[in-house]
C-alpha cells in the first residue's frame, strides 16, 4: 500500500485534480512507497488564489510577528528534525547524517530571515531640500514561487521561503517531484508555527505545473534551483512573462590541487566533496585538476582512501553514501563511466563493480584519471559519485581550464601559498571559491550564486541578495505643512 501525497494549500492537505500522479521511490530498497499528485493549471491557479488572498494580510503583519513566526518554525523543526532527516533519506537517499546536515544548513537561512526587522530598513535623508525629506524603504513583491530541485528537498527551499515570507510575500512552492514529503512536513510546521494559511502553499508536478507557474499573471517573481537547462528556460519563460526570477543552474566544480598543497588533507576533502551524497550536490566536486607532480600522490593518497567509502542504505548509522536517486539517473551516471574508457580516460575504480547488491539505485565510487577536456565525461554535468582528474602542467593552465568552463558555480584551490590563492581569487570565473575549502557554500549572511551557466538573473540567492530580491524599492519625498516654506513655484523642484 503506497501513500497519496497531495498539495498544500490554504493551509491544509489538498488533493490534486489532474488525474495525473508520479511514483515516489525509496532508491536504497527500489521500492515505491508513495505516489504524487502532478499539479495541472488549475491547480496552481486554486494555489495562487490562495496566496494572493492572504498576501494583504500578510504585508500587514508586523516585523516582529513575521519574525516571531520563524523563530517558532525553528524551535519546531529542532524538535524534529530526526523525522525530516528520516524522510529526506527515505525518498532521496543521501546518508542520515547527510540529511540533518542539509537541514542545519536550511535553518540558518531560518535564523538569518529572522533578522527581518533589521534587513529591511531603509534609508533616511533629513532636509534633502528645505522643509523635505527623503526616504527609502523595501516592500515586499506580493505572490512569489519557487521551483526546487530533488537534491536538497529541504535546505534549497528554506533558501527562498524564508526569506521571501520574512520580508511579507506569500509563497507558492513548487518542489521536486521525486522526494515530495519534505516540503509538507515544512507546510505543517509553519501553520503549527502560527503562519496563517495561504502564506505558504506547496504545489506538487512537473514540467506541466512549472509552465503554470511561469505562465500565472498574479505570481510576481520566481526562484528557480535545478539543472542548467530547465534554469534557462525558466528565466527566459519567466522574464518574457514580465516576472522577476533569478534560476540557478548545474554545475562542474573543479578542485586544483597545486605542488604545494598539503596532499593528505586535498585527498580528504576530494573524496568527500567528490562522493558526498553521491555526488548528487552541486557544489560537488567532480573535477581534480592536478598541477605538476601532485598529480601521482594525489591520485595514489585518494585510491588509498576509497575502499574504505561505505556504501549502503543511508538509514544504516554506517553507511557513508547512499543510493542514487532514481533507477535511470544511476543508469546514466553508470554509462558515463562506460564512455569515458571509450573516450580514453583511465577507470581507475570502478563503481559499477562495488554496487552494493539488491534492487536499490547503487552505484559505487568511480575515479578517473587522464580525463581531458574534449571528453564528455569532462564536460557533462554527471551529477553522480565520480570523479575525474586532469592533469596539467602549471597553475596557469588549470585556471584557464576553470575560466574557459561554460560552468561557473563553485571551485576550490588546494595550495600552502597564499600569494598563488590571492591572485586565484582575484582572476578565477566562479562564483564561489574555496581556498583549501572544497565545498565552499557560503554561510547564510552572504549569498549563494554562481556565474556564467550556473545562474541566470542578476541576483545570487538567500543573504542579503535573497532580501533585494523578494523585496522593491520605494522612494518617499515628503513634505509637512509648514507656512514658513509654503509659496506656489511653477519652477522644477530644486534642492539647494
Ligand atoms: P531539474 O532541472 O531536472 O529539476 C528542477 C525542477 O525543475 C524540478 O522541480 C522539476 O520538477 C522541474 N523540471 C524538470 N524538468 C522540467 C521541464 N522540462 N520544464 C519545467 N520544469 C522542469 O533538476 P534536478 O535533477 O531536480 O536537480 C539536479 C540539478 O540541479 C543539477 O543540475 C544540479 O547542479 C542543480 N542544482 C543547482 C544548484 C545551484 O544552487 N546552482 C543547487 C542544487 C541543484
Amino acid at each position: 500500500m503506497t501513500t497519496r501525497i497531495s498539495h498544500w494549500i490554504d493551509g491544509r492537505p489538498t488533493p490534486g485534480t489532474s488525474g495525473r500522479t508520479s511514483p515516489v521511490f525509496n532508491p536504497a530498497t527500489g521500492q515505491q512507497t508513495a505516489e504524487v499528485d502532478l499539479a495541472g493549471a488549475d491547480d496552481i491557479k486554486v494555489a495562487v488564489a490562495s496566496a494572493a488572498a492572504a498576501a494583504e494580510q500578510w504585508r500587514s503583519a508586523s516585523l516582529s510577528k513575521r519574525s516571531a513566526v520563524l523563530f517558532a518554525f525553528r524551535e519546531l523543526l529542532h524538535a524534529r528534525s530526526d523525522e525530516l532527516a528520516a524522510i529526506i533519506t527515505a525518498e532521496h537517499g543521501k546518508v542520515l547524517s547527510d540529511a540533518a546536515g542539509e537541514i542545519a544548513r536550511g535553518l540558518e537561512n531560518v535564523e538569518f530571515a529572522t533578522g527581518v526587522p533589521h534587513l529591511m530598513k531603509g534609508g533616511f535623508s533629513e532636509q534633502a531640500a528645505t522643509g523635505v525629506d527623503v526616504y527609502s524603504i523595501r516592500q515586499p513583491l506580493g505572490v512569489v514561487a519557487g521551483i526546487t530541485p530533488f537534491n536538497f528537498p529541504a535546505m534549497v527551499p528554506m533558501w527562498m521561503w524564508a526569506p521571501a515570507i520574512a520580508c511579507g510575500n506569500t509563497f507558492v512552492l513548487k518542489p521536486s517531484e521525486k522526494d515530495p514529503s519534505a516540503s509538507m512536513l515544512t507546510a505543517e510546521l509553519l501553520k503549527e508555527a502560527g503562519l496563517p494559511d495561504g502564506v505558504f502553499n506547496v504545489v506538487h508536478g512537473d514540467k506541466v505545473a512549472v509552465d503554470a507557474v511561469l505562465e500565472h499573471p498574479d505570481i510576481a517573481a520566481i526562484s528557480f534551483v535545478g539543472s542548467t537547462p530547465i534554469a534557462r528556460y525558466v528565466y527566459e519563460t519567466g522574464t518574457k512573462n514580465g516576472k522577476r526570477v533569478q534560476a540557478l543552474g548545474g554545475a562542474k566544480n573543479h578542485m586544483i590541487v597545486l605542488p604545494d598543497a598539503d596532499i593528505e588533507m586535498a585527498a580528504d576533502a576530494a573524496v568527500s566533496a567528490g562522493y558526498g551524497s553521491a555526488g548528487e550536490r552541486c557544489m560537488a566536486v567532480s573535477m581534480l585538476v592536478a598541477v605538476g607532480h601532485a598529480a601521482d600522490d594525489l591520485v595514489g593518497a585518494i585510491q588509498e582512501r576509497l575502499p574504505k567509502v561505505k556504501v549502503g542504505n543511508g538509514l544504516e548509522p554506517d553507511s557513508e553514501m547512499g543510493p542514487l536517486v532514481t533507477r535511470e539517473h544511476r543508469d546514466k551516471v553508470a554509462s558515463y563511466i562506460e564512455k569515458g574508457s571509450e573516450e580514453g580516460a583511465k577507470v581507475i575504480t570502478d563503481g559499477r563493480e562495488t554496487a552494493p547488491d539488491g534492487n536499490g539505485f547503487f552505484l559505487g565510487v568511480t575515479l578517473m584519471d587522464e580525463v581531458t577536456p574534449e571528453m564528455d565525461v569532462y564536460k557533462d554535468e554527471i551529477f553522480g559519485p565520480v570523479l575525474g582528474i586532469t592533469r596539467v602542467d602549471t597553475y596557469e593552465e588549470a585556471v584557464r581550464l576553470v575560466n574557459e568552463n561554460p560552468y561557473g558555480n563553485g571551485v576550490a584551490i588546494f595550495t600552502r601559498d597564499g600569494g598563488v590563492a590571492r591572485q586565484f581569487q582575484f582572476e578565477v570565473n566562479a562564483g564561489m571559491v574555496g581556498v583549501n575549502v572544497p565545498i565552499p557554500v557560503p554561510v547564510a549572511y552572504y549569498s549563494f550564486g554562481g556565474w556564467k551557466n550556473s545562474l541566470f538573473g542578476d541576483l545570487h540567492i538567500y543573504g542579503p541578495e535573497g532580501i533585494q530580491f523578494y523585496t522593491q524599492g520605494k522612494v518617499v519625498t515628503s513634505r509637512w505643512p509648514d507656512p514658513a516654506t509654503s509659496k506656489v513655484d511653477l519652477g522644477f523642484p530644486q534642492t539647494r
